[in-house]
């Protein structure tokens, strides 16, 4: 019985190693027509934040609003007509800066059009299959005010503030 459960095992994972040898992205969107097809958005941002992210905080919001912002320069309906990537900290809670960039693009990791590496700031250079890019950064100041409102008002309270901002506050055009 026991070499039984070895052999599956064994069976199991040089399978998994199969697949992982094809790494080539792949254009799986099933929708009509191209990437530019629009995906309705049907829950209130707070929600769509919560629900995904478990929590309102400052840099999930900050990165939402990263991703909107990209796809409103852009141009572009995000999702499958864009990759993303990410440079940031990779600790929390800069880091949940990458998960806001995933709900407003709509770029996941999942469908391997966000990358992610090791950054001082959050910072993400977008791309479109039209052959556009923009890069944004957060300011330099802001790490140090978000750290403030923290312990002024908390996490959530400092994640609806930034919500109800301008994204301008916060969000630079970067150098490519
Ligand atoms: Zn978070």
């Amino acid at each position: 019985m026991r070499h039984w459960l070895v052999l599956i095992c064994a069976v199991l994972v040089t399978g998994c190693g199969q697949t992982d040898t094809q790494e080539t992205l792949q254009d799986h969107n099933h929708r009509e027509g191209s990437g530019m097809v629009e995906v309705e958005v049907k829950t209130p941002e707070l929600t769509r934040i919560e629900e995904f992210h478990g929590h309102i905080g400052p840099y999930v919001v900050l990165g939402y609003k990263m991703g909107l912002m990209a796809r409103d320069l852009l141009d572009s309906p995000g999702y499958f007509d864009m990759t993303v990537e990410v440079e940031s900290p990779l600790t929390p809670p800069p880091s949940c800066l990458i998960d806001g960039i995933q709900l407003g693009s709509g770029c996941t990791t999942g469908k391997r059009n966000l990358t992610v590496t090791k950054g001082p700031i959050g910072r993400a250079t977008f791309h479109t299959k039209k052959g556009t890019s923009v890069v944004l950064c957060l300011r330099p100041d802001v790490p140090e005010k978000v750290r403030l409102w923290i312990e002024e008002i908390g996490v959530e309270k400092s994640g609806k503030r930034i919500l109800e901002a301008s994204p301008e506050e916060y969000i630079l055009l970067g150098d490519e």
